[in-house]
């Protein structure tokens, strides 16, 4: 039950909104008293007659006596008058608030009229409404799980915002706060514009020859466009008066992109056309995932980022696994394609000249960073529709600059690879990204780059030089050679898609082999790249050429299922088009000498990647000391690895492996951890683990709880465990499994895992 937070409130202007408070503060038991005041005594009867208000008043100055919170809700225009009529009237210390549309024009009349009242007026904004208008609209529901902005002033008091925003949480609104002139320029830009377009569209057709003709034609698109044509007329009438300058810059912007959408169709120009209607497809996507509140790639203001974070991770704690025990994988599963080759096709597609026709891009959250990134810089994209992707490639010197920051997201692959790629262009780009990204170090990128002749800055941030990056473009590059002080297939990538656009030749050599997929997709452009022992080389100034990519299905993702597969006893899994680049198969050279069966069948070549139909059949493993030559080869496969030991017979050992503690979790920690809560014996090192095996036909798990820390890679690894364990196992924290194996838990399940999903 609530208590309530004023005494006595006072509506001006029993209509839509302000019925609708009232309705709301009465459901709430908000205000012992609520009365209005209006200039039609048949409203206020009605308003009593419905129950939403004690007492009405067409006189305005005695309606307000006695009220410790005035709401305003008369159109915008009236509003002046209806400040200077209840000035006098006032009690001391009253707070007056207000729903208008327009948020300047009433702050300059409550200026003008309030007079030293002013100090407890608060500008507010309910963004809520209906068609409809009047008393008989009112709706004590109207403002839950809608936005109210408040615009207070730099003379408002604290405490008078602090009550009116209690006030409309209390009946269910969300409040957010911002500057006058801002919510201003948005609304014209967000419903004002919209409105106009509307309005006018009616109108303009209206006013043809035989306009019933032309409504009886009219189809859905057309209803829908103009819903919006039926509100109220005096009320936009006051919103485009009121608010005329940013009404009008709106207008404008609005006519440039009509006039350069109509000179796409009349010139015939499909490119530019495709690419408005591409882009406008992406954002209202990112504009609908935002308003879901479901994580998207967007840039969107940190604030808003802020409470999306939070709430991502919330919803991520809320996600579980829970896997019965036994059973065992058979049939064919079609992982998801490879991540780092789907962020390469959209950037060297990009880059060519032609169309590049992509299959099984990988539409998680990191690529389509890179996919958004690249639109913002001009280039045509359609789709990804179910992995399938159109690139218009603009050549290696047609990107434009983009309107504003490159938001990357999560992801450090884009933001290091493109900051190799921007450093050659004639523009100027700054490089942002999540909360997460921007703790990243980015330095180790940026020197050789400034070797090369680029001008990088990063953030300092404690000496890591972390995002933002601002590449400023316009500097002429030169070609260097570059040995890499760590083996890191980003910082190599990066050098090497600057030495396109280098004078002469680039080269880096590695001390210890990373993926090559730069390098390999390079090749399959027709980018001439030699390649000699640990040296990769190429020269500046030559083009790339489009092409027809199958993005390989991603050997991480396959790797679940291939220990999957292996630990449980008469299971067969075929894996079709799988990724085997030398430099990423160190997971199938440890899972055959622990003695797996896995063959590959209908070995490949699809745009320069080796690629591999996989097939694996249940065997006996045993437990072995892991080469650490072949670490790196599997760095990222080795929780699964891990789950693969446990059920060998004998010890696994593994050492070299520092790096898996500094991977989205301490792998090796989490891991041991979630060993140990399924009474799988283990010893941890620094660098590595020893796991003891149950052997052949035993049990290898007991149920029980994991908990993932939010890492996909222990909860996919988990989940695999049950197929020998003796219980249930229950893993938490499982959302990020979409972002990295969309589809993952159907495709697990459909195989035999006996897998269910909470939420
Ligand atoms: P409404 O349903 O038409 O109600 C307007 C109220 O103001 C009625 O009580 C009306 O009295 C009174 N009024 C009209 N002209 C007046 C005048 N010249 N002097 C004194 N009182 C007058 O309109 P509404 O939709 O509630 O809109 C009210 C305010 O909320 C406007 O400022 C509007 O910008 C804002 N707003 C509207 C929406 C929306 O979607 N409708 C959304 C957010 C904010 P009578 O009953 O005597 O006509």
């Amino acid at each position: 039950m609530n208590s309530p937070l004023f005494h006595r409130v006072c509506i001006i202007g029993l209509g839509l909104i302000g019925g609708s408070l009232a309705a709301a503060l009465r459901e709430q038991k908000l205000a012992t008293e609520i009365v209005a005041g209006g200039r039609s005594a048949r409203t206020l009867e009605r308003g009593q007659a419905l129950g939403l208000i004690d007492a009405g008043y067409q006189d305005l100055a005695a309606a307000v006596d006695g009220a410790d919170l005035v709401f305003v809700a008369t159109p915008v225009s009236a509003m002046a008058a209806t400040f200077a009529s209840i000035a006098p009237a006032l009690k001391r210390g009253a707070i007056v608030t207000d729903g208008g549309s327009v948020k300047g024009a009433v702050i300059r009349a409550a200026r003008q009229h309030l007079g030293a009242r002013v100090s407890r007026f608060v500008p507010g904004h309910p963004i809520a409404g209906k068609e409809k208008s009047g008393v008989e609209a009112a709706d004590a529901s109207l403002y839950r799980q809608h936005r109210v902005i408040l615009t207070p002033t730099d003379e408002t008091d604290p405490a008078a915002t602090l009550a009116v925003r209690r006030m409309w949480t209390a009946v269910g609104a969300e409040v957010l706060s911002m500057r006058a002139d801002q919510h201003d320029q948005v609304l014209a830009e967000t419903s004002h514009l919209p409105h106009l377009l509307a309005f006018s569209l009616v109108d303009t057709l209206a006013r043809q020859g035989d306009s019933t003709d032309i409504f009886r034609y009219a189809a859905g698109g057309f209803r829908d466009f103009t819903r919006i044509a039926s509100s109220d007329p005096v009320m936009w009438h006051d919103i485009f008066m009121e608010n005329r300058d940013a009404v009008l810059s709106a207008a404008d912007l609005f006519a440039e992109g009509l006039a350069r959408f109509r000179e796409a169709v009349a010139s015939g120009n499909s490119d530019a056309l495709l690419g408005v209607m591409t882009r406008a497809n992406s954002a209202r996507a990112r504009f609908l995932a935002m308003n879901a509140r479901t994580s998207y790639t967007h840039a969107i203001d940190a604030a808003d980022e802020q409470s999306m974070n939070a709430e991502s991770r919330r919803e991520g704690a809320s996600v579980s696994f829970t896997v019965q025990p036994g059973g065992q994988l058979s049939g064919q599963v079609r992982v998801p394609g490879d991540k780092s080759i789907s962020h390469r096709s959209i950037m060297l597609g990009a880059l060519a000249e032609g169309i590049t026709e992509v299959e099984g891009f990988l539409e998680g959250e990191d690529a389509l960073a890179t996919l958004q990134a690249f639109r913002d810089m001009g280039v045509v994209i359609e789709g990804p529709h179910a992995g399938r992707v159109r690139v218009h490639g603009v050549g290696l010197h047609g990107l434009q600059a983009p309107a504003r920051s490159l938001y990357m997201g999560n992801s450090g692959t884009s933001m290091r690879l493109l900051m190799g790629l921007l450093a050659g262009q004639a523009f100027d780009t700054e490089l942002t990204g999540d909360a997460s990204l921007s703790k990243r170090p980015m330095e180790r990128v940026a020197r050789p780059l400034r070797d090369m002749g680029a001008s990088i800055s990063t953030t300092d941030a404690g000496g890591k030089g972390t995002p933002p990056v601002l590449v400023r473009g316009g500097k002429p590059l030169k070609g260097i050679h570059y040995d890499l002080p760590v083996a890191s297939a980003q910082v190599k990538s990066a050098i090497l898609l600057a030495g396109l656009y280098a004078d002469g030749d680039t080269s880096v050599t590695e001390p210890a082999p990373t993926r090559d997929h730069t390098e390999r997709m390079l090749t399959g452009f027709g980018y001439p790249v030699q390649r000699d022992g640990a040296t990769a080389r190429l020269s500046g100034g030559g083009r790339l050429t489009a092409c027809q990519l199958e993005v390989p299905a991603d050997i991480s993702s396959s790797a679940f299922f291939l220990v999957g597969a292996s630990i449980a006893e008469g299971g067969e899994l075929l894996l079709p088009h799988v990724g085997i680049n030398p430099t990423r198969t160190g997971v199938i050279d440890i899972l055959r000498l622990m003695g797996a069966d896995i063959t590959l069948e209908n070995e490949r070549d699809a745009g320069g990647e080796p690629v591999a139909d996989i097939r694996v059949k249940s065997a006996p493993l045993k437990g072995i000391t892991i080469p650490e030559a072949l670490v790196p080869l599997a760095i990222d496969e080795f929780p699964a690895l891990f789950v693969a030991a446990a059920c060998a017979e004998g010890d696994t050992v593994l050492h070299g492996a520092e790096e898996l503690r500094v991977k989205e979790s301490d792998r090796i920690q989490v891991m041991a951890d979630g060993l140990a809560a399924l009474g799988v014996p283990h010893e941890v090192y620094d660098d590595g683990i020893r796991i003891q095996g149950a052997g052949q036909g035993k049990p290898a798990f007991t149920g029980g709880e994991i908990e993932s820390h939010g890492d996909h890679r222990i909860a996919m690894s988990f989940a695999m465990a049950a197929l020998r364990a003796t219980g249930p196992i229950h893993i938490r924290d499982c959302a990020n499994v979409a972002t990295s194996f969309p589809g993952f838990a159907e495709l697990a399940a459909r195989a035999g895992l006996q897998l269910a999903v909470e939420d």
